[in-house]
């Protein structure tokens, strides 16, 4: 079923689509008037709606009937991933808005090869792959993608969740599997590092506020590989899978 990411709740039982959304479903699914539509608001509440009227710039959607999103993950996810080079950012942000992150930060650490002076042109980017990837998947959520913070900074805001993990590569003693074992809060904060990895003091700063030092196994997974398998792990663990 066609599924649209709405501003606003309905007025008068009725939601409007317009602006390129209208052409969409009117020029390019060509829906018609007692067609089903969904209609979601972007925080975690759906509207199954039928179209009422269709016109070239805008099409009305009567709800039916309007529920909790079904399509997130029970615990909300959040991903704060050192920059990476190239546009491999674009891919870590399609996959992990597939994988039902809440909030995905941008973050600058040591070893960034990539330290952007302006980033507001990269974070709009990633902002509208995000919404184009929650489309895709029908997430119930839209979510965020931050500006850029500073590691010391983003480290403090990981370290606020219940369940916070820092994916460390030199990490000899805790696998994910363990760090899990005593179950999956409902908060949980990913921290990832770029190609070159995390300096030693930064991996020590980050355990330090908190944050549990987890292994993904004895290879070293490109920055791009390495949040998608700790994301489908932690979703499996945290019985979403
Ligand atoms: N330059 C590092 C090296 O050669 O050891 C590799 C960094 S890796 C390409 C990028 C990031 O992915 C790491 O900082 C870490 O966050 C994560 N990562 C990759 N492999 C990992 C593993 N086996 N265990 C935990 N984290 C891993």
């Amino acid at each position: 079923m066609p599924r649209f990411f709405v501003d606003g709740p309905p007025e008068g039982g009725v939601i409007r689509l317009r602006g390129e959304d209208a052409h969409h479903a009117g020029r390019v699914l060509r829906l018609r008037p007692g067609e089903s539509v969904t209609l979601c608001d972007g925080r975690g509440t759906d509207y199954e709606c039928t179209v009422e009227t269709v016109s070239g710039d805008e099409v009305a959607c009567r709800v039916q009937r309007s529920a909790a999103s079904r399509t997130e993950p029970l615990q909300r996810l959040v991903l704060f991933m050192a920059l990476p080079k190239a546009d491999k950012m674009d891919f870590i942000v399609q996959k992990a808005v597939e994988l039902g992150v809440s909030e995905i930060v941008p973050v600058l650490s040591k070893n960034c090869v990539s330290r952007p002076e302006r980033t507001e042109k990269k974070v709009e980017r990633w902002r509208r792959i995000a919404a184009e990837a929650a489309k895709q998947c029908g997430r119930g959520v839209l979510p965020a993608v931050r500006s850029v913070l500073p590691l010391k900074e983003a480290v403090g805001q990981a370290a606020r969740c219940e369940t916070a993990l820092l994916l460390y590569e030199n990490e000899q003693q805790t696998g994910l599997r363990a760090a899990l074992a005593g179950g999956v809060g409902k908060t949980v904060s990913l921290l990832v590092g770029p190609e070159g990895g995390f300096a030693p003091e930064e991996a020590a700063a980050a355990q330090a506020a908190g944050l549990t030092s987890v292994s993904l196994g004895p290879r070293i997974l490109r920055c791009e590989t390495a949040p998608l398998a700790a994301l489908a792990a932690v979703l499996y663990a945290g019985g979403n899978m």
